[in-house]
């Protein structure tokens, strides 16, 4: 039976001689994966569409094995990310989030309007770490690992500003309850509000959001330590980051600290 379906190549990877297995997130099944045959020659009429990050829109057999790509229309190449190392690496880092984050056919809430959403800013020229982070911060709701950011974690009261974020409390924690975690990072007022902004703001409204470089830097380390301890999940692309900005710091602080 053939069916149609929207989605963004999360990977391919070859398969046998010719082919190529490709992961997509779908509208309508959430992850899954497809067989592109021939895919793996230049000349395939999938190899446009079968690029990683790229959004198409994919005709495919369903029979009993895994499904079989049929025919593949690109809808958005997202050319400037590819073309752009740094952008390249913080959208592969989103598509290798989503990927080891996620069940095949299962449907997320959001996923896949976060994921469209983030490309085309990155596309459009926002900052990739920016929304890196934010993608970061929504994706903990799909890991099962959301912070507390609107009370404190200990006394569940939000009469008190919190004063720090504890990682081994998963959240802000407020002047009475800090010394729970001697560990725990100091934040400010408002680097508390910016992290509440960026775990509940609309990617398609992140045009006013301009983040320092030092605070970037801050929220990175969190968030990393943050995933470690509650996630546990090994991401390629976040070496691959580290690396590129040890290469070239330049690129990494294009911003007015
Ligand atoms: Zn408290």
């Amino acid at each position: 039976m053939l069916k149609k379906v929207d989605g963004i190549v999360l990977k391919s990877i070859d398969y046998g001689e010719t082919d190529k297995i490709v992961t997509l997130y779908t509208t309508s099944y959430g992850k899954m994966a497809v067989l592109a045959k021939g895919a793996k020659k230049g000349t395939s009429r999938f190899s446009a569409v079968t690029q990683p990050f790229v959004y198409g829109s994919f005709l495919f057999f369903q029979g009993r094995g895994m499904p079989s790509l049929s025919q593949g229309d690109v809808l958005q190449s997202f050319k400037t990310i590819h073309m752009d190392m740094t952008k390249a690496a913080y959208a592969a880092y989103m598509v290798e989030l989503v990927d080891k984050l996620t069940e095949a056919r299962r449907i997320y809430l959001h996923v896949f309007d976060w994921l469209i959403v983030a490309l085309k800013q990155l596309e459009t020229g926002y900052d990739g770490e920016v929304i890196a982070r934010i993608v970061d911060l929504k994706m903990l709701t799909v890991a099962g690992a959301k912070p507390v950011l609107d009370y404190c974690a200990v006394c569940r009261s939000d009469t008190h500003d919190p004063t720090v974020f504890s990682i081994t409390q998963a959240g802000f924690l407020c002047v009475t309850c800090a010394y729970r975690d001697q560990h725990a990072y100091p934040i400010s007022i408002t680097f508390a509000q910016l992290l509440r902004t960026l775990y509940y703001v609309d990617l398609n409204k992140i045009g006013t959001i301009s983040i320092s470089a030092s605070t970037k830097k801050r929220l990175r380390t969190m968030l990393h330590m943050y995933y470690d301890e509650y996630v546990g999940i090994h991401l390629k692309t976040r070496g691959f980051i580290t690396q590129l900005e040890r290469y070239d710091p330049r690129l990494f602080t294009l911003d007015n600290d």
